[in-house]
């Protein structure tokens, strides 16, 4: 075969580019295990209830606290975790939405949904599906449906009758399928301390025996990963999407005194209140939510203070009030349910809210032993998520830095 000049020296370029080239990193090969306990306050770590979290904590590293996104609700705060994305900018900005084009969403029928109200960003699972890493999902908000084309490899619909037990279980026969099957990236799910610490309030015996359960449950996860040989290999990242704070019947401001309801359409009240006034109605209902009030503040979507990251995304209503701290902004026939909860505790709130602080515990052998970092923002964890599944990350609103601080 006759080569020409110009032939062979390409082919030589080509060649010695390949040698000069760093060999393509090989991907990491740990399991990572990203566990929520949802509502778990940052503090309820120094309760002295939860001793196989604690422990993991001084083996590995801790954050003094984590700051949610606002709202701090359950699923933007879930979406953000495996996003990396503040909820404005994901699209999942309530647990309850109204879309101009695909009517409303609540988070209780989710998995019935279409994917397009998640399609705004594209979750961890995906993008490691698409780049060769499997995952199996123990539950997580936007786990059970399909998201551009993508699903976690396992997943099961939201199901609050499986126990902590059965869920561990469930990641175990994950860890133990054949590696040509086995998942690397898995969630697990926990929402008991977030219901207990509702029903009865953050410092009542049910949230505390709630905090013991699910302790107990990451202690045997532990034990079971041991008897595999497989703890000394696993990353496992423990955070919460929110905190906890106390309500009572006696720090409601009563929504009906400030507008006429008839003259809005109401998308969501309480903690968070978002509302939409009915045409000819916007100067009425502005004037009076905007002017200033105890214990709640308004705001038009635009003009929302710019270190909430909230109010350009088309699902946010053009009114948005956030009560004080304890406080929530409802109305009369709400409060006369006769399933209304009177007390408990309620999360929502602005997420510089030390009540709002959420739980970020990390150990594994990619981590630091025993160092505790300052406060920082969730939109964080999706960048570490990717680095420790050797996964290039969609791009996002999170700080690499936080990352860099935590892994050896
Ligand atoms: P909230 O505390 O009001 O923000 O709502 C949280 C509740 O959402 C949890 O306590 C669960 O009962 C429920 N939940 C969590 N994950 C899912 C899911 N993937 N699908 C449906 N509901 C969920
Ligand atoms: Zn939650
Ligand atoms: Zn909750």
């Amino acid at each position: 075969m006759k080569i020409s000049f110009r032939a062979a020296l390409a082919l030589l370029v080509i060649f010695l580019a390949a040698c000069a080239a760093p060999a393509p990193k090989s991907k990491p090969d740990s399991p990572l295990i990203l566990i929520s306990i949802d509502g778990f306050r940052a503090d309820y770590l120094d309760r002295g209830l939860t001793p196989n979290l604690s422990a993991l904590a001084a083996d590995g590293v801790r954050a003094e606290a984590m700051r949610p996104a606002f709202p701090s609700l359950t699923f933007p705060n879930h979406y953000t975790l495996v996003t990396g994305l503040y909820p404005d900018h994901h699209g999942i900005v309530n647990n309850t939405m109204v879309d101009p084009v695909l009517g409303k969403f609540s988070y209780k029928k989710s998995a019935e949904l279409s994917g397009r109200w998640w399609d705004g960003a594209e979750p961890l699972w995906v993008t490691a599906g698409r780049q060769g890493v499997r995952s199996g999902t123990m539950f997580w908000p936007g786990s059970d449906v399909e998201i551009r084309g993508g699903r976690p490899d396992y997943f099961l619909p939201f199901n609050g009758k499986m126990t902590p037990e059965q869920r561990v279980e469930q990641v175990l026969g994950w860890l133990d399928l054949p590696a040509d099957r086995r998942p690397r990236f898995l969630t697990l799910y926990f929402e008991q301390v977030d219901h207990e610490s509702h029903d009865h309030g953050p410092n009542s015996p049910e949230a505390d025996a709630a905090l013991r359960t699910i302790d107990s449950t990451i202690g045997r996860l532990v034990d079971e990963l041991k008897k595999r040989n497989l703890y000394a290999k696993t990353n496992m990242v423990i955070v919460s999407d929110h905190g906890m704070t106390a309500v009572s019947d006696q720090r409601n401001v009563l929504l009906d005194r400030l507008i006429d309801l008839t003259h809005v359409d109401l998308v969501t009240a309480g903690v968070l209140t978002g509302l939409n006034p009915k045409p000819g109605y916007e100067d009425e209902v502005e004037k009076a939510l905007l002017a200033a009030h105890d214990h709640v503040q308004c705001w038009r979507k635009g003009e929302i203070p710019a270190r909430l990251h909230y109010g350009t995304n088309p699902r946010i209503p053009a009114i948005v009030c956030a009560a004080e701290d304890g406080w929530q902004l409802q109305t009369q026939s709400f409060l006369d349910r006769p399933n209304a909860r009177h007390g408990g505790g309620e999360h929502g709130y602005d997420n510089a809210d030390p009540n709002m602080r959420a739980l970020f515990v990390a150990h594994g052998p990619a981590f630091k032993h025993g160092l505790v970092v300052a406060e920082f923002d969730n939109v964080d964890v999706y960048p570490l998520l990717a680095q420790l599944l050797g996964v290039r990350p969609e791009p996002n609103d999170g700080n690499a830095a936080t990352a860099r601080e935590m892994l050896r």
